[in-house]
C-alpha cells in the first residue's frame, strides 16, 4: 500500500506547519536517509506574493527545510520559473515569494546557478533530458507543489510541479514538441521516473481555484498533503478538490500506464470527504478526447482545433511586458506598439502566455458549443 497523509493546518505560522509536516510524516512512516545535499523544490511559476496563492507559501518551505536539515549537510531551494531562466529573474521571484529571508539559515542555500546539464534517458520520448544544476548537486528531491487548477492540465500539484527542474527556455519547446495535452502528460511522467522525488509536501492551507495556475483566486483548505508518492498525491489532492481520474489528463495518462493504482492507496489522517470543500471552482478539461477515436481523424482534427480554447488578449489589460511574447513557444504573439496580439493559426493552446501574465490581460475563452459538449 502506498500512503498519503492529509493533515490539517489553518494557518502560515512556521510552528504550525512543522507540527502538521512531523504529524504527516510520522503517519505515513517516512524517514529521509542521511543525505549530502538535499534539493528543496517549491513551486516559484513567477513573480508573485505568498498572498497570492500561486507560489508555494515561504512558512511551508520554511518549516520543511526545519524539518530535514538534521538529515542533510546542505538544503538547496531550486526552480526553474516561467519565462527566462536568469539570476535576475531568481533573485526577484525569492523576495517576492517570501523566501529571500531562508538563506540566513545554516547550511540553506537558495539556487542563483542558472547553469544547467543533459542527462541521457533510455526508454523516454526525449532521450536527452536537460535538468537545473541542483538536481545533480542533490541526492534527493523534496517536493513542495501547490494545489491548483490550471487551464492546460485541468490541476497542477506533485506531477507537474517536476516540470520546472527542466531550465528555462528548454520548457518552451517541451511544450512546442508535445503539444498533445495526453503526450504533455507523458513526458511529465517520465520526467517523475528520472527525478523521484524522496518526499512530497503539498502546500493546501490555501490553494487557487478558477483561472490558475497564475490568475485563479485563493480558496482556502486548510490541508498539506504529504506523500512519497507523486501521483498517489496528485490523486488524493484531486478528489478532495471534486476531479476524478477521468477529468484529469494527467492521472487518465498514469492509471493507463500502470503508474496509479487507487485501489492501492491508503489515506491517512483526516478523510477526503472531512476536508473536501463544499465548493471548488474548477477548470474543464481543454482537448475533446472523447472526440478523438470516435470520428474520423481529420473530422476529429478539425472540431479539435475548432473548439479548443483560444487565449484573447484584452488590450485595455496588456501593460506591454512582453513576458508572453518572450515566453511563446510557437513565436505565436506579436507586440504592436506595446500591446500584444496573438495569431491563432500558430497558437498550439499551451497557455502559457495566460499562466505568465502579469496583468491577468489574457482569458482563456472557449467555444459555446464546446462548453455543451463537455457540461
Ligand atoms: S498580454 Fe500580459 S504578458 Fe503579454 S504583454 Fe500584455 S501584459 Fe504582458
Ligand atoms: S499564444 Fe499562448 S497558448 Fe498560444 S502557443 Fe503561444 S503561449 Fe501557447
Amino acid at each position: 500500500m502506498c500512503k498519503v497523509a492529509i493533515v490539517k493546518c489553518d494557518t502560515y505560522e512556521v510552528q504550525d506547519v512543522k507540527n502538521a509536516i512531523l504529524k504527516g510524516i510520522n503517519l505515513i512512516e517516512f524517514e529521509l536517509d542521511r543525505k549530502d545535499c538535499v534539493l528543496v523544490k517549491p513551486n516559484l511559476l513567477m513573480k508573485k506574493r505568498p498572498e497570492d496563492a500561486v507560489t508555494t507559501h515561504p512558512a511551508v518551505v520554511q518549516a520543511t527545510v526545519e524539518v530535514i536539515k538534521e538529515k542533510a549537510n546542505r538544503i538547496i531551494i531550486a526552480d526553474s520559473p516561467g519565462g527566462p531562466y536568469t539570476k535576475k529573474r531568481l533573485e526577484s521571484i525569492y523576495q517576492a515569494a517570501g523566501i529571500k529571508e531562508l538563506e540566513k539559515l545554516e547550511n540553506v542555500y537558495l539556487n542563483y546557478d542558472t547553469s544547467y546539464e543533459d542527462l541521457d534517458v533510455e526508454n523516454t520520448a526525449f532521450k536527452k533530458l536537460s535538468l537545473i544544476s541542483p538536481y545533480f548537486k542533490s541526492q534527493g528531491i523534496v517536493n513542495l507543489p501547490k494545489l491548483k487548477t490550471h487551464q492546460m492540465a485541468v490541476y497542477t500539484g506533485a506531477v507537474k510541479n517536476l516540470f520546472g527542474l527542466v531550465p528555462g527556455g528548454q520548457k518552451a519547446e517541451m511544450h512546442f514538441r508535445f503539444q498533445d495535452v495526453r503526450r504533455f502528460m507523458e513526458m511529465l511522467l517520465e520526467i517523475l521516473t528520472v527525478a523521484k522525488p524522496v518526499l512530497n509536501i503539498m502546500d493546501g492551507i490555501v490553494a487557487m481555484e478558477g483561472e490558475g495556475p497564475s490568475a485563479g483566486k485563493p480558496k482556502k483548505l486548510g490541508i498539506l498533503l504529504i506523500s512519497e508518492d507523486a501521483i498517489a498525491l496528485d490523486y488524493v489532492a484531486c478528489k478532495i478538490i471534486g476531479l476524478d481520474i477521468k477529468d484529469v489528463p494527467l492521472l487518465e495518462v498514469a492509471k493507463e500506464k500502470g503508474f496509479l493504482k487507487p485501489e492501492e492507496i491508503e489515506v491517512v489522517g483526516e478523510r477526503i470527504e472531512d476536508v473536501a470543500p463544499s465548493s471548488f471552482e474548477l477548470v474543464l478539461r481543454p482537448e475533446i478526447s472523447f472526440v478523438k477515436g470516435r470520428l474520423p481523424h481529420f473530422l476529429a482534427s478539425f472540431l479539435d482545433g475548432f473548439l479548443s480554447p483560444k487565449p484573447v488578449f484584452d488590450k485595455n489589460i496588456c501593460i506591454g511586458c512582453a513576458e508572453c511574447f518572450n515566453t511563446c513557444p510557437a513565436q505565436a504573439i506579436e507586440m504592436k506598439s506595446r500591446k500584444a496580439y496573438v495569431d491563432l493559426k500558430k497558437c498550439i493552446r499551451c497557455y502559457c502566455c495566460h499562466e505568465l501574465c502579469p496583468a491577468k490581460a489574457i482569458k482563456i475563452k472557449r467555444s459555446f458549443l464546446f462548453e455543451k459538449i463537455l457540461k
